[in-house]
């Protein structure tokens, strides 16, 4: 049988991961600024995730959602704890766009209503919700026409206020900051103003911080920044360093019943075993702050560079815009340099790296990439 091949593919075979490095079948070594979409949080192979996942894999692989599941419990604590949302709850599935489905179908619940507002350039994922609020890469097929969906411009809260005056607004979903979009990042003012004009109008406010959040943006969400508390947060990538699991956040405002949500696979003992390592690493290793103080190191240096048109980034999570292609650039990096870079689009690089990337590792980068620009 033949993969249904949807992604172009790199002619390299990834083989093994350390830290921020990953080795090919052949042992070349490369510097991962990337992480796998986000999803490599505390590095390839922490010896700690590594220990605490073989001890539970030998013990026990289990899925019920009809016997308690202490692990599930440990997770919300601690992740309540971390992240500063102890009054919440949590609903564990398997991915981000999962997630936001459920965020989705919780906020429909609640308001009882169709309408949702999502921002120009958004991602939330491929599921039929999730894929029909996301307007780039715009995929709409007959199926996912079921709801409205008013995409509206970043940071435009005008906007925002007439489309909700109407009072049929179910859920306004934004990311903490926009990834796939390229790196975009709402203003604090705006995500302030949006956050009032929510609960002025019975809105859900639905913060996707699948790709922004577990302390890539230098605070445990990005949307911390503005110092707001929406109803309902989503999560995934780095919440397992890359055992697939995702989570909704739910204020304390929703009432669970039986039935409403579920899942076979979600808050699995293995999923959470990853997940409560992944915090423990965090905390321990100090990765928020890292991920602030490289973050801004970087952006910094970048910024030094006059071939760029415009860097735009918080904490690990970086956006190098240039007024062309970058793809020969990326190319170069990945098998003259030997280090892994995503994009946005075709003009911007996206940076994406391990929370534990040190300083001389940014500034392998950082020779690498201006030796790069020099000749392209
Ligand atoms: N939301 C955001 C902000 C994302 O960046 C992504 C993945 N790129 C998703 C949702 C979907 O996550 P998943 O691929 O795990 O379904």
């Amino acid at each position: 049988m033949n993969l249904f091949n949807v992604y172009p593919l790199f002619d390299i075979e990834i083989a093994k991961g350390i830290g921020c490095r990953t080795y090919d079948n052949h042992g070349i070594e490369y510097l991962d600024l990337y992480g796998g979409h986000a999803v490599i949080s505390v590095g390839h192979s922490h010896p700690y995730y590594v220990q605490k996942l073989t001890h539970q894999i030998e013990n026990l692989v289990f899925y019920s959602n009809s016997v308690i599941n202490k692990l599930q419990v440990e997770l919300a604590e601690k992740l309540g704890k971390m992240s500063g949302y102890e009054d919440y709850s949590l609903f564990l599935i398997n991915s981000g766009a999962e997630a936001n489905e459920n965020a989705l179908k919780l906020a429909s619940f609640h308001t009882g209503r169709r309408k949702v507002i999502a921002f120009d350039k958004s991602f939330h994922g491929r599921t039929s919700a999730a894929v029909r609020v996301t307007d780039n890469p715009k995929i709409v097929a007959p199926i996912n026409e079921g709801f409205e969906v008013d995409f509206l411009p970043l940071n435009d809260i005008e906007a925002v206020r007439k489309s909700l005056s109407k009072g049929d607004v179910c859920a306004v979903i934004i990311e903490g900051v926009q990834g796939v979009g390229g790196i975009r990042t709402p203003e604090n003012k705006f995500l302030q103003e949006l956050s009032e004009a929510c609960k002025a109008a019975g809105t859900v406010l639905i913060l996707d911080e699948v790709q922004s959040g577990y302390g890539r943006s230098g605070k445990f969400f990005a949307h911390q920044h503005a110092g707001i508390r929406p109803d309902l947060i989503t999560v995934a990538k780095g919440m397992g360093n890359g055992f697939p699991i995702g989570g909704v956040l739910i204020s304390p405002m929703f009432e669970a019943s039986h039935g409403m949500l579920g899942t076979t696979f979600g808050g699995s003992h293995l999923a959470c075993t990853a997940a409560i390592a992944v915090l423990d690493i965090i905390k321990v290793e100090h990765l928020v702050e890292n991920a602030e103080k490289i973050g801004n190191y970087l952006i910094e240096e970048l910024s030094k560079i006059h071939q760029i048109k415009e860097i735009r980034g918080l904490g690990l999570m970086i956006g190098i815009e240039f007024e062309q292609p970058v793809k020969e650039i990326r190319n170069r990096l990945l098998f003259e340099k030997k280090i892994f870079t995503g994009a946005s689009g075709t003009n911007t690089i996206r940076l994406l790296p391990p929370l534990c990337l040190s300083k001389s590792d940014a500034d392998i980068f950082l020779t690498s990439f201006k030796e790069i620009l020099q000749s392209v």
